[in-house]
């Protein structure tokens, strides 16, 4: 019984591999953990690792404060010290590791920034326009209609770059992972609001 324990954490650690950014592990981590293993018997764990999910979905979606890093360091070490079970430890453990390897990942996500670009709402797509050559493949694969071009024609020297619309970009990657000119970019969206203002 206590391996399946282990296996349910092990399979959660794993799983965030699917991400780069720490905060996003993070997300997915205390979102499972609260899902799944964590059985609310004592105190500190729940209530440590559902304030904790809260402050990474402020630092995800830009509206975090210096504060919320401080409010995390402080509740990890009282979720290992107090939590009963080797689960809530192994959770305060993972979060803890995460805070002291990259810091500076925390702290550009405070000023609205994801250096590995996952958080979906720090992120846009953009076209590059000089690498563009309107093939039309990012257009036909987008779902959700936000990729606006014309395909070039081979009989006509002139074409325009494609765009992409940020209000229905739904940030689903497809159109980069299909450019076979890598003419699609991602970028901090807080950059593209201060080149805009
Ligand atoms: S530390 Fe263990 S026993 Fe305590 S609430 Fe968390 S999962 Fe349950
Ligand atoms: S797939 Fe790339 S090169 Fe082709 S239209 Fe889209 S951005 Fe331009
Ligand atoms: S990221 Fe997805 S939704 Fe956004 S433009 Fe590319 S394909 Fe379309």
């Amino acid at each position: 019984m206590a391996d399946e324990k282990e296996k349910d954490i092990k399979a959660i650690t794993e799983d965030t591999n699917r991400f780069k950014c720490p905060i996003q592990k993070a997300i997915l981590f205390l979102d499972e953990f609260i899902e799944g293993p964590m059985c609310a018997r004592c105190l500190p764990c729940p209530m440590g690792s559902y304030e904790m999910r809260v402050r990474y979905h402020r630092l995800a979606e830009g509206q975090a404060a210096q504060g919320d890093i401080e409010a995390i360091k402080n509740i990890a070490p009282i979720m290992l010290d107090a939590s009963m079970c080797k689960k809530g430890k192994d959770t305060a453990k993972f979060i803890l590791d995460t805070m002291e390897t990259l810091p500076q990942v925390y702290e550009a996500h405070t000023e609205g920034a994801c250096p590995d670009r996952e958080c979906v709402k720090l992120i846009a797509y953009r076209v590059i326009p000089d690498k563009c050559v309107a093939c039309d493949e990012c257009r036909v694969v987008c779902k959700d209609f936000a990729i606006l071009g014309e395909k070039r024609k081979p009989y006509l020297s002139g074409y325009y770059a494609y765009e992409v619309v940020d209000l229905r970009c739904s940030r689903c990657g497809k159109c980069a992972e299909v450019c076979k000119y890598g003419a699609i970019e991602i970028v901090n969206i807080k950059d593209t609001l201060a080149v805009k203002a």
